[in-house]
Order: C-alpha cells, then sequence, then structure tokens
C-alpha cells in the first residue's frame, strides 16, 4: 500500500447511504473527503441540553421542549399555514408552518410526543414557534436530551443541519475505527511541549462540545488545529524555496556605462533608498540562481525607474523582460515611462494588450517570440499559451497583490529554457504585514524602498459626512481656480459594476451642473478602452480638472498635478484600498489634500478605520490595522486569487503562534521528513499548493 493510500482520507461517498444530491451541496461547501467534514467546523453551537417547561417559555426565548399533540389544524388566514398545539401539563405552545406536507401532516396528530427547538413568539393565540426543528420521540425518551451542545454548521441551499450533523458523526465514528485518517504528525515532544491537545479530540471537542465546556476548552481545540494548519503552509513554502535555490538563472549585469547613462538621462536623482534597492536588486542579478525578490514600497516612493533598471539589466546581457500589470490602463502608463526611458537606449519595447488583434497582434507575437521585442509590457494576456519569448531573463510583476501565486509561478515556468529560468522581480505598495510575508509571501526576499522622493509632504486627510458635500463642491472650485486638478472617487456600491459606474455618471452630471467653470471628465470601468484612455490622457495633459471616476485609478495612475482627492463612502473599502486611492495625490510639489466623505450614520467600526488613514500616512501601520480588523483575505485580495485561505487559522487571531510554527517547520524538514507530505496532503487544497516539487 502506498504512503498516500494510507494517509489521504476517504472520500464522503464512501459513507454508506449519501445520495448524488447530498455529495453535490457538499461539493459546494468544498466538502468532498471524509477528514473535510472533520475540518468543517461549526460556526456556533445551540444548547438544547435541557429541556423547558412550555409553562414558562417567553416570547423571545431559544428554547428546547417537549409536549403531547392536542390539536392540528390547517388555518387559511391571510396566508395559509398549519397550526399545532402541543402541551406538557405545564401550559401549552403552537407550532406554525407555512409550508408543510401532506404526511407532515397526517403525523402530527393528538397524543404524538414532539420534541421541538426554536425560538418563541408572540403568535395570534398565544406563545408560538414558526418552523421549529422538531422531531417525533417515542413515549421512554422524553426528557432524554443530548449531551453536548449542538453544532450549527456553515451550510449551503438544501443541505440540512440534520443531515451536515450525522455525517459529522459517522466521520467522527470513522476515526474511532481507523486511527490513519487523523494520524498525529507533529512529533509527541512538540505537542507535549506546546501542551496541544491531542488531534482527535481537538476536533471532537469542537464538533460536540459538552454543555458545561469552559470556551477555553474550545479555544485551545481551535489553536490546536490552528496551528497544525499554519505549520502545513509554512512546509509547503519552504519547501518551495528550497527547491528553487537548486535551479539555475542567468548572469545579468548592466555595464557602468549604461547605467550612467540611464540614470542621467533621468529628470531627477534617484533616493537613497531607490538606490539601495537597486543594488540588492544587481546583486541577486548577477548569481546564478534566479532572483525572488519583493520590492515593497508606498505609493509614488517610485518603484517603477527601479524595475525599469532592472529591465536594462537583462537587456543589456540579451535577455528579454516581461513587465506584468494588473491592468490595461496601468499597462498603457507604464508602456509610455519604458519607452520614453529605454528607447533611447536602443531598446524595443513592445506592447500586448488583450485589446489588439489581427494583424498587430500577430506581429507583436512574432517580434516577442524572435527577441527583436526586448521588453515587454502586458496584463495577464501575457501567461497565453500563444505568448512565446525568445530568451526571456527577467519577470517584473507589478501591484502583485492583483495576482495569485499560482499565477506568479505560470510565467516562471514559462519562460523555463535549457535550464535556466527568468528571475522575478515584484512589486508592490500594499506593504505586507510580517506575519502573512511569512506564510504566503515566504519564497520571496524582501527590499523595501522605505523613503519617498524629496518633496513630498503626508497627504492631509480629513474625514467628513456627505451632508457637508455643498462645502466640498465649493473647494473644488477654489482649488481648480488656483491651476490643480482633483480626483473625485465614486465606490463600489452593492458590489455591482454596474451600480458604480451609473453612480459616477450621476456624480458627474451632478458636478457639471454644481461646476461651470470647471472641466469635468469621468472613467469607469464599463466604458471602451479608447475612451478611459483619451480621457485619462486629456487629465493627464491638464485640459481636464476634475476626474470622477470609480475605483478604476487605484493602482498606478500617476499625475502629479492633481493634488486634492475626495473619495465616497470610503466606509465600504478597506483601508489598504483607500491608502492606495490617496497615493493618487501627494505626487507634486505643494500641500496634498484626501477628503473622505462617508454616508451618516458611521458605525464605530467604520469611524475607527477612518480615523487611522487620518492619522497616518504609513502604509505599513495602515496594512496591520487593516489586518487586525478585517483578515488577511481581503487586505490582499486573496479571496480572489485564492492565494493564503485558511480554513481555522486566523493570522489576527493566530499570529502569535508563527515563531512556534517556524521553528516547528524546521525541526520536521530536518528530523520527520516523511510528516511533510501527509501534513500538506491534510491541509492543503490541491490548488493551493506551491508547485509540486
Ligand atoms: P510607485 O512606487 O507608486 O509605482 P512611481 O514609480 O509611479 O511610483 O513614481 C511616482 C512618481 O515619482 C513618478 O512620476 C516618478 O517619475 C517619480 N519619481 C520616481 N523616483 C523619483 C525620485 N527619486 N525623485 C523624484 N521623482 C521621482
Ligand atoms: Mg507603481
Amino acid at each position: 500500500m502506498s504512503l498516500s493510500e494510507v494517509t489521504d482520507s476517504p472520500k464522503i461517498a464512501s459513507l454508506k447511504g449519501v445520495g448524488a444530491k447530498t455529495l453535490e451541496r457538499l461539493a459546494k461547501l468544498n466538502l468532498h473527503k471524509v477528514q473535510d467534514l472533520l475540518f468543517h467546523l461549526p460556526s456556533r453551537y445551540e444548547n438544547r441540553t435541557s429541556l423547558m417547561p412550555l409553562g414558562s417559555v417567553k416570547p423571545g426565548d431559544q428554547a428546547l421542549v417537549e409536549g403531547l399533540v392536542e390539536v392540528t389544524e390547517v388555518i387559511a388566514r391571510s396566508r395559509r399555514s398549519l397550526v399545532c398545539r402541543i402541551s406538557d401539563g405545564t401550559g401549552f405552545l403552537y407550532l406554525r408552518f407555512f409550508h408543510f406536507t401532506g404526511d407532515q401532516l397526517s403525523r402530527l396528530k393528538p397524543g404524538a410526543r414532539l420534541r421541538c427547538f426554536g425560538e418563541a413568539r408572540e403568535g395570534y393565540y398565544g406563545t408560538e414557534m414558526v418552523h421549529p426543528d422538531y422531531q417525533h420521540i417515542a413515549d421512554e425518551e422524553a426528557g432524554h436530551v443530548d449531551q453536548s451542545l449542538t453544532p450549527v454548521y456553515p451550510s449551503t441551499e438544501g443541505l440540512h443541519q440534520k443531515t451536515l450533523r450525522s455525517l459529522v458523526e459517522r466521520a467522527l465514528d470513522l476515526c474511532r475505527e481507523n486511527d490513519a485518517i487523523l494520524k498525529e504528525w507533529i512529533p509527541e515532544s512538540v505537542l507535549s511541549a506546546l501542551e496541544f491537545t491531542p488531534l482527535f479530540e481537538a476536533i471532537r471537542v469542537l464538533h460536540q462540545p459538552t454543555a458545561d465546556a469552559a470556551a477555553e476548552i474550545l479555544g485551545q481545540a481551535q489553536q490546536r488545529l490552528a496551528f497544525e494548519e499554519l505549520l502545513a503552509h509554512h512546509l509547503s513554502v519552504s519547501r518551495f524555496r528550497n527547491h528553487m535555490k537548486q535551479q539555475a538563472a542567468p548572469l545579468l549585469s548592466l555595464p557602468e556605462t549604461i547605467s550612467k547613462q540611464f540614470l542621467d538621462s533621468l529628470p531627477f536623482a534617484l533616493t537613497g533608498a531607490q538606490n539601495r534597492v537597486i543594488h540588492e536588486i544587481a546583486a541577486d542579478l548577477a548569481a546564478s540562481k534566479p532572483m525572488m525578490r519583493l520590492v515593497q514600497g508606498d505609493v509614488g516612493s517610485g518603484k517603477t525607474v527601479v524595475a525599469a533598471w532592472a529591465a536594462l539589466a537583462a537587456l543589456s546581457s540579451d535577455f528579454q523582460v516581461a513587465f506584468m500589470v494588473p491592468t490595461e490602463l496601468l499597462a498603457e502608463q507604464h508602456f509610455r515611462s519604458f519607452s520614453h526611458w529605454l528607447e533611447p537606449l536602443g531598446v524595443h519595447v513592445a506592447y500586448l494588450a488583450g485589446k489588439h488583434k489581427g494583424q498587430i497582434r500577430r506581429e507583436t507575437l512574432e517580434a516577442i517570440a524572435d527577441g527583436r521585442a526586448g521588453a515587454v509590457l502586458g496584463t495577464h494576456a501575457l501567461f497565453q499559451e500563444e505568448v512565446k519569448f525568445h530568451r526571456l531573463g527577467l519577470v517584473v510583476i507589478d501591484e502583485q497583490h492583483r495576482f495569485g501565486v499560482h499565477q506568479r509561478l505560470a510565467l516562471r515556468e514559462k519562460g523555463a529554457r535549457d535550464g535556466l529560468y527568468p528571475h522575478q522581480l515584484i512589486m508592490t505598495a500594499t506593504p505586507i504585514p510580517r506575519t502573512l510575508a511569512m506564510l504566503g509571501y515566504a519564497d520571496l526576499d524582501v527590499s523595501i524602498i522605505d523613503e519617498l522622493p524629496p518633496g513630498r509632504s503626508p497627504v492631509k486627510t480629513s474625514v467628513i459626512p456627505s451632508t457637508r458635500r455643498h462645502e466640498v463642491t465649493a473647494r473644488i472650485d477654489d482649488w481648480v481656480k488656483g491651476g490643480k486638478q482633483v480626483y473625485w472617487v465614486c465606490t463600489l456600491i452593492e458590489e455591482s459594476e454596474a451600480l458604480e459606474c451609473e453612480a459616477a455618471e450621476n456624480t458627474t452630471a451632478t458636478l457639471i451642473e454644481a461646476l461651470p467653470n470647471v472641466r469635468v471628465g469621468l472613467v469607469h470601468g464599463r466604458m471602451k478602452q479608447v475612451e478611459k484612455e483619451e480621457v485619462m490622457a486629456s487629465f493627464k495633459s491638464g485640459t481636464l480638472d476634475l476626474l470622477v471616476a470609480t475605483t478604476v485609478i487605484e493602482v498606478g495612475v500617476d499625475v502629479p498635478n492633481a493634488g486634492l482627492m475626495i473619495i465616497e463612502n470610503p466606509e465600504r473599502l478597506g483601508l489598504a484600498q483607500l491608502h492606495q486611492l490617496r497615493g493618487r495625490v501627494g505626487r507634486g510639489p505643494g500641500d496634498s489634500f484626501c477628503v473622505l466623505m462617508y454616508q451618516p450614520p458611521l458605525t464605530q467600526g467604520a469611524k475607527e478605520r477612518l480615523g487611522i488613514l487620518r492619522e497616518t500616512s504609513d502604509g505599513f501601520v495602515i496594512a496591520e490595522k487593516d489586518l487586525e480588523l478585517r483578515g488577511p483575505g481581503e487586505l490582499l485580495g486573496i479571496r480572489q486569487t485564492g492565494q493564503v485561505q485558511f480554513r481555522i487559522a486566523d493570522l489576527a487571531r493566530d499570529s502569535d503562534m508563527l515563531d512556534q510554527v517556524k521553528a516547528t517547520a524546521e525541526a520536521l524538514l530536518e528530523h520527520h521528513p516523511e510528516a511533510v507530505e501527509p501534513l500538506l496532503r491534510r491541509w492543503l487544497a490541491d490548488g493551493v499548493r506551491y508547485a509540486e516539487v
């Protein structure tokens, strides 16, 4: 028997009597194996461990009750319903069902004994429960209630709690029979040093806690599982990193003369931080293993020029560079900067856009394939099968948080040739808190541009209610009279791009009317690419004063003369995203301002979050707070990319464990390598795993 057969959990389908429909619904919750059921933890518990006498049930109580049916009737008042009265000698209670079957009706005959759980409310005839969870019980079962709390699981349409509960019970039974399913892979010494609950016990407690189980016991059980999950992620990343270290990459270097020629052509001198990061990159490129470097730098810190320097190093060593960005708007902008910077040095810069079709596309693809195109800018279009590089030496990815780990690695594989892998440079303005960096980014070395170009002062941020909209509008008028430009950002409404665009259109109309002397433009996600570009170009050249935009301007847009930004409904966005948006201003000389115009009333949490933005412009502080307040998924846009999604661990809650996780991972890799693969199998869905190594 192979190792995987021993450690792989049986499929839920192998449990007796689980129908196809149920399996389908379970699959929607991503539950396929018995082990998935075990890790599908309750979101809450109901206490059904004691019976309440019917005479003492009051509206608002959530109660477990028992009684005998006295009378059942179908009543066709305003809405047809089945009403059933039960009593237990202390009083009575009405059960009401708006949906019911004939079978249900016929079984609720006088004398039937029922146990019901639900919330009581004031009804037409007296206290009632609407659609209680009920069961028929035999007389001898009367009064024999559950000893443990009743778990309530996250579920999906058509999948009953009862089904889930019974499946979990069977899964637990199966583990009792076959301890290979939940085999303990963490060495005994570690478990006892950390005073951890054994794995099976932790899982059992969480599914079936006793009524008096202290929150502490549940907390310990949860920690035990979170630890193992974090450990598995850490192992996956470390193993991948070790694997990468054994690969070869081309040696790239930039002759001093070309470097000087490039830097002299810039209208500014590099900051100390930019210089330092360039040195770090140069050292990586000159080594024979692939660089995997993340450059973090706040918005406006000047990452693009650093990337251009790295690109030039690859180009002068006769290799190509792929430069990938998340949006076409940004690709266009970088295409312009790169052409401007690199073409005087004899580099052919190409741009591959999704919109390019036919002849143009063919020609661009050819130039990439035969190596004429040295630097290639593009969106994720660069991943496509048809894009073939001649000699790819460096991959630069801008605004990494928009791409998943897998996309990043895919581009790398694509460039591999003759046993050489391209170097990777990843740039992000979203500072990655230490905790996340350790997991999702542990395969990367990190450089930080912690200095803004001179003459930038922090953006002054104010938080005001939309009831003061007219004041804001008046301020725009003054600002524009001073020869400066303004952004007005309309944020996502109800997750609908269509509505967001509509809101932006309405706002534009209102502003045009209120500000006759201001030239107003609009960009939103539903406009044609050419239209968007035209508007952006007009704003950049100064023929528009005010740009109304949806969040499409979030990344990278650079218009130094725009020093005022109004963000509508900022309470809907995460801190990191707001910080990114705000980074569009404060790029030129003079003071700049950001007005966060919220829709009152503001919740306490939202007040706190917006307050953080007002107080600090330090991207790291903001990212840490964002993680604390919202959790890691949203912070990095991970939900969409499936990058680091935990089943049980919660980085905001469990970050204390990370040092221990790291130490345990190292110990396992060194002394118990046989435990690594089973742990990865247990915890990481196939899609989350780093490249198979
Ligand atoms: P980000 O790090 O947000 O990508 P960019 O690379 O777009 O920032 O740079 C923002 C602006 O600052 C650009 O206009 C760029 O030309 C300019 N810039 C970059 N480095 C410097 C510098 N050392 N001094 C002055 N301006 C700079
Ligand atoms: Mg940028």
